[in-house]
């Protein structure tokens, strides 16, 4: 029951997230292929701290990254990735806001999205602790480096670093920071404030 943690969670009478059920048949019966298109997405989550969440498909649920400054597109940045809880496919396309008592309470956006390429077995790059991928987003593009750090006695969490490759994708910081020049909703345009109106 890969999804437990997350229904664990959440109470689905009191927040519009997708429940745990949620199947999207589309791609639960996507058929074996040799460069399969896999669904990505970030969101960017203003909860009691703002943060972007992190997302890969993979074996019918969304594999979770929370980061706390956000991807970059400069490769001097290595960005924080807490691993959380896997969660539902549907998850991608959840736009709203959660009550602000429930877990993880605030307004989510769909910041970016797209589809991603594995550059191997990725049940393999993550069970030992580097992931590499290639980003087919609409802000975030080329390759990307989810890397595991050894966790520290009294960690419950698995800490990662989330690093921009070198390609022709890469954009120094200081010229252009991505989360600054392209802060609001990839599906709807909407900033953060808009979406929590409703
Ligand atoms: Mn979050």
């Amino acid at each position: 029951m890969p999804l437990e943690e997350y229904a664990r969670k959440r109470d689905f009478s009191r927040t519009p997230e997708p429940g745990a059920d949620a199947v999207d048949d589309a791609h639960a019966s996507a058929p074996a292929d040799d460069s399969p298109r896999l669904r990505y997405v970030v969101q960017k989550h203003a909860a009691s701290q703002l943060h972007y969440d992190f997302r890969l498909e993979w074996d019918g649920v969304l594999l979770s990254w929370a980061v706390p400054k956000g991807p970059s597109l400069d490769p001097a940045d290595k960005r924080l990735a807490v691993q959380v809880e896997d969660h539902p496919l549907d998850y991608a396309d959840f736009e709203g806001t959660i009550p602000a008592e429930e877990y993880g309470g605030g307004t989510v956006m769909v910041w970016d999205r797209g589809t991603y390429t594995p550059r191997g077995d990725i049940g393999e790059m993550h069970a030992g602790g580097s992931i590499k991928i290639d980003l087919q987003g609409e802000k975030l593009e080329g390759g990307f480096a989810l890397v595991r750090m050894k966790r520290r006695p009294g960690e419950t969490r698995d800490n990662w670093l989330l690093i921009k490759e070198r390609d022709d994708h890469v954009r120094p910081r200081d010229a252009y920071d991505v989360l600054v020049e392209r802060p609001d909703s990839v599906v709807t345009g909407r900033s953060i404030d808009a979406i929590a109106e409703g």
